[in-house]
C-alpha cells in the first residue's frame, strides 16, 4: 500500500510541475483526466468494499441550470435524475484510519471528503475542468430549468 501511495504522489508532483502542459494542451488535459479518473475509481473501490457508495459525477458548467440539480444549504450538490452526488473536479480527499487487526495495524480509507481537493491543483484548473467536463457538453440527464 505504501508503494501505491508513493506512485500517486509522483503523478501529482508531475502535474504540479508541468501545469502548462496539463492545462494548455489537449493531450495534457486528456492525460490528466485519465489519471484523476483512475485515482477516483481506485478510491471508490477501496471504500466500496466497506460501505455502500452512491455514484459520484463531476460538476459540469451546465449542472446549475439543470432541472435536476439540487444544492443543499450545506453546499452538497446532487443530480436527482441520476441519483448521483455532484462533486467538483479533482475533489475527494480520502480519510484514512488506522485499524488494529490480528495482523497488526492497518491503514485504510474509511471515507472520502468530497469538499476537499484530492490533489493539490489550483482553483483555475478546477474551473477549467468544470468547463470541459463531458467535452463541454451537458450530461445526458440535462434538462434546462425554465
Ligand atoms: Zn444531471
Amino acid at each position: 500500500m505504501e508503494e501505491k501511495t508513493k506512485g500517486d504522489k509522483d503523478w501529482r508532483e508531475e502535474v504540479s510541475k508541468n501545469l502548462d502542459y496539463y492545462l494548455d494542451t489537449n493531450e495534457g488535459r486528456n492525460e490528466l483526466m485519465e489519471m484523476v479518473k483512475a485515482e477516483t475509481t481506485r478510491l471508490l473501490q477501496q471504500i466500496k468494499s466497506r460501505q455502500r457508495v452512491k455514484e459520484y459525477i463531476w460538476l459540469s458548467k451546465f449542472c446549475s441550470s439543470c432541472l435536476y440539480f439540487v444544492k443543499s444549504k450545506a453546499g452538497i450538490m446532487k443530480c436527482t435524475k441520476l441519483n448521483a452526488k455532484i462533486v467538483k473536479p479533482f475533489h475527494g480527499k480520502p480519510i484514512w484510519a488506522v485499524i488494529v487487526t490480528t495482523n497488526g495495524e492497518e491503514s485504510l480509507i474509511v471515507d472520502i471528503n468530497w469538499c476537499s481537493k484530492a490533489i493539490d491543483v489550483t482553483d483555475i484548473l478546477v474551473e477549467e475542468a468544470i468547463k470541459r467536463i463531458n467535452n463541454g457538453y451537458p450530461y445526458p440527464c440535462f434538462e434546462h430549468n425554465e
